[in-house]
């Protein structure tokens, strides 16, 4: 017999107006729905002995173009193609590296009509993220929960590392081709378009890494 399990997908729009029911829906654990959850993240203490979290980061306001800080002095905000969530501390904390949580969030995050939206799982990006601004990039659109009350995960439709936004981003030929004249053919990683070797797809303008 197979494990119960739930599917989160970023495409279905699914929200919650109280944490703790998400998180009921999401663990299959049976907390009283009456008593508001306080913490950001699920579980509540000490998260790095988890290998994921369910996050509820609340969305900044704009004003005037600008995103207005929390009284707590933090800034969130996403990307709006959702690929990026990141938390900005105008108050100049800065952590201990060590005590970063580097496993996945499951990210819940707060929107301006006070729902809060799955939005996808995201790990933190130690490279585009500062002392005091952490850039979480999401590394899948959806996620299957296993287990009741829950025990693992699984990653559904994960972004592709190498997706790149720019022609201008170099990418390896998807496929190097040798002909028996000794020309070398590339196939592009971007359009599949087979051409001899140059610096760019003649067809895409992809830039090609060697
Ligand atoms: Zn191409």
């Amino acid at each position: 017999m197979s494990e119960e399990y739930r599917i989160l997908n970023a495409s279905e729009n699914i929200s919650f107006i109280k944490k703790i029911d998400a998180i009921n829906w999401c663990t299959e654990k049976d907390y009283n729905s009456n008593v508001s959850w306080q913490p950001a993240c699920w579980p509540s203490n000490n998260p790095k002995s988890s290998s994921f979290r369910i996050w509820f980061p609340r969305l900044s306001d704009k004003r005037n173009g600008e995103y207005i800080p929390t009284s707590s002095g933090f800034i969130n905000y996403l990307s709006e193609d959702w690929r990026f969530f990141i938390f900005d501390d105008t108050n100049g904390y800065n952590p201990d590296p060590d005590d970063r949580y580097l496993g996945l969030s499951i990210i819940f995050a707060k929107d301006y009509y006070g729902d809060y939206v799955y939005r996808g799982v995201y790990k933190l990006d130690l490279e585009k993220s500062g002392a005091n601004h952490f850039v979480h990039e999401r590394i899948a659109t959806g996620v299957k929960l296993i287990g009741k009350p829950v025990h693992g995960f699984e990653l559904l439709n994960e972004v592709e590392t190498n997706e790149v936004d720019s022609i201008n981003t170099a990418l390896k030929p998807k496929d190097i081709i040798f002909k028996q004249n000794g020309t070398v053919k590339y196939i592009c990683a971007r359009c599949d378009y087979e051409f001899v070797k140059s610096p760019r797809c003649p067809e895409c303008g992809q830039l090609i890494r060697e």
